[in-house]
């Protein structure tokens, strides 16, 4: 296998190895687990919470990849119903119906104590994805009618993302029925097209956000990793991963018009001879390693967890600095190019997804068209990629068009700030101390990249707030047989009831 080394220079991210450095000087490499938190107890009606939980998966509130099927209906029912279950949030927090240009996205303000402070926010989103129809067999439980069954709450939804919108308005009403009121005021934000990319809610809401003003929020929570035994390869214990920042999202279309014509006499170069070749350049040219300094704080935190083998390049990756590359840190991306999740922790990926060409066995077609799907790391631009293809490719004759509402890789957040202990100390003191709690570096991504690309809200946690007991149950995410486990509910309220009062202290 042939590796290329690109060392990183951004100015943007340097805090996260600085600070850790000092540690490393005597070649030690301590744990970062946070110890002895004390675990606490939090009663929750959790018979009334999962009768809602489960009614809220019956509104069939789905994101299809064509937009124009848009069930509005089971939004403005979904809204309702949300209004009559927690009376005392809509008699207290603000609630403003928002989107642009489809308002379906909830916006909920909790005015503070302290208007000086800066604000929090709680990000959810409600759509989810669709059943296909050919899946809809192995479902065990029908998917929109949220039955309660052997332990479980079953549907489309329950996981993703649905749990945590009423997690979070459970805590608030019960928080709100104590008389209680947070010191900074609290934001709920509860989107509409996620799945989709979230061009209609969550960006527009970031916007009215700035536009309103807000110059810093103290703290951004949204979804991601569930805490699950196992989530990280080579970590057995129950992990929760906490995202620190997210790749970017672009998706680019390769079109060649050149001339058609009749098969008999075909030209010496047919449309898609000319794509396909264009096709496995681009793959050829795969973007240059780097080590993103996500990754750093990801294995400055894991490193210490994981098998003592591979510590020295664990080692050598939390502790290195930007713009040089040592052997050990070579060797890292060696093994970790390995496996295509931690590959794609080290480069922009490209994902060759579309293909489409001709209509009929003799008609040579007179275009092509080919969609590659980009991750990026932070740096590399539209411009930078589509200059990439172009290098790459060396082929005028076709041209490239942005089809994507792409958005850049976000900012880090800090894995060390008062955010980030805030919540794994609130993570402990529900699930206990028998767990890792480890920053990471998310691929994928979710809604709340529309703040984390905006300085205002330099500090974006992701975490799903929701215990599963193994990797299998992480398959219902978008796949089959979605499910919770009931008593598990329990804890991610008691996650939410418990996090709004430790941030008065950020
Ligand atoms: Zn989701």
């Amino acid at each position: 296998m042939k590796f290329r080394y690109l060392t990183f220079a951004g100015p943007l991210f340097a805090l996260s190895a600085i600070s850790t450095q000092a540690i490393a000087q005597d070649g030690d490499f301590p744990s970062l687990q946070m110890q002895d938190v004390e675990q606490i107890s939090i009663d929750v009606d959790l018979d009334g919470a999962i009768e809602r939980l489960s009614k809220a998966i019956t509104f069939p509130t789905i994101s299809n990849q064509d937009r124009e099927d848009f069930d509005t209906q089971a939004f403005d029912d979904y809204h309702a119903f949300i209004e009559q279950a927690y009376p005392l949030v809509h008699e207290t927090l603000k609630r403003e119906i928002l989107g642009d240009p489809r308002p379906y996205s909830l916006l909920y303000t909790w005015e503070g104590k302290n208007p000086d402070l800066p604000p929090a926010l709680f990000y959810a989103h409600q759509d989810v994805v669709p059943v296909p129809p050919d899946s809809r067999d192995e479902w065990e439980q029908e998917p929109f009618a949220g039955t309660v069954a052997d332990g479980y709450l079953w549907g489309r939804g329950a996981m993703d993302d649905k749990n945590q919108i009423h997690g979070i308005l459970e805590a608030a009403e019960m928080r709100l029925a104590e008389g209680w009121q947070p010191e900074r005021t609290l934001y709920f934000v509860f989107g509409q097209d996620e799945e989709v990319g979230g061009p209609e809610g969550a960006a527009h809401i970031a916007q009215v956000l700035e536009d309103r003003g807000i110059e810093r929020f103290a703290f951004v929570m949204d979804e991601s990793a569930p805490l699950i035994p196992g989530i990280f390869p080579g970590l057995p214990d129950n992990t929760a991963l906490i995202g620190i920042a997210q790749k970017g999202y672009l998706s680019l279309e390769l079109a060649i018009n050149a001339v058609g014509g009749h098969s008999s006499q075909p030209p010496e170069e047919s449309n898609i001879g000319i794509l396909a070749e264009a096709i496995t350049k681009l793959e050829d040219a795969q973007f240059p390693y780097r080590i993103h300094p996500a990754l750093r704080a990801q294995y400055r935190y894991l490193g210490p967890e994981l098998d003592e083998e591979l510590q020295p390049l664990y080692s050598a990756v939390a502790f290195g600095k930007e713009g040089e590359m040592t052997e050990d840190e070579k060797k890292f991306i060696e093994v970790m190019a390995g496996n295509p999740v931690t590959r794609a922790m080290m480069r922009t990926t490209i994902a060759v997804t579309m293909f489409n060409a001709g209509i009929k066995d003799n008609v040579l077609p007179p275009s092509a068209t080919a969609v590659v799907n980009f991750r990026p790391m932070p740096g590399d631009t539209p411009d930078v990629i589509i200059q990439h293809v172009k290098d790459a490719i060396q082929d005028d004759r076709i041209t490239l068009r942005d089809i994507s509402a792409s958005t850049p890789a976000t900012a880090i957040a800090d894995p060390e700030g008062p955010g980030y202990k805030a919540m794994e100390k609130t993570i402990r003191q529900i699930w206990g101390n028998d767990l890792v709690v480890a920053p990471f570096f998310v691929i994928g991504g979710s809604d709340s990249k529309h703040f984390q690309a905006r300085s205002f809200a330099p500090d974006v946690y992701t975490f799903t707030a929701i215990q599963l007991e193994n990797m299998k149950e992480f398959e219902g995410f978008h796949g089959v047989n979605e499910r919770l486990l009931v008593d598990e509910y329990a804890k991610t309220i008691a996650f939410f009831y418990q996090i709004m009062s430790n941030l008065d202290g950020l």
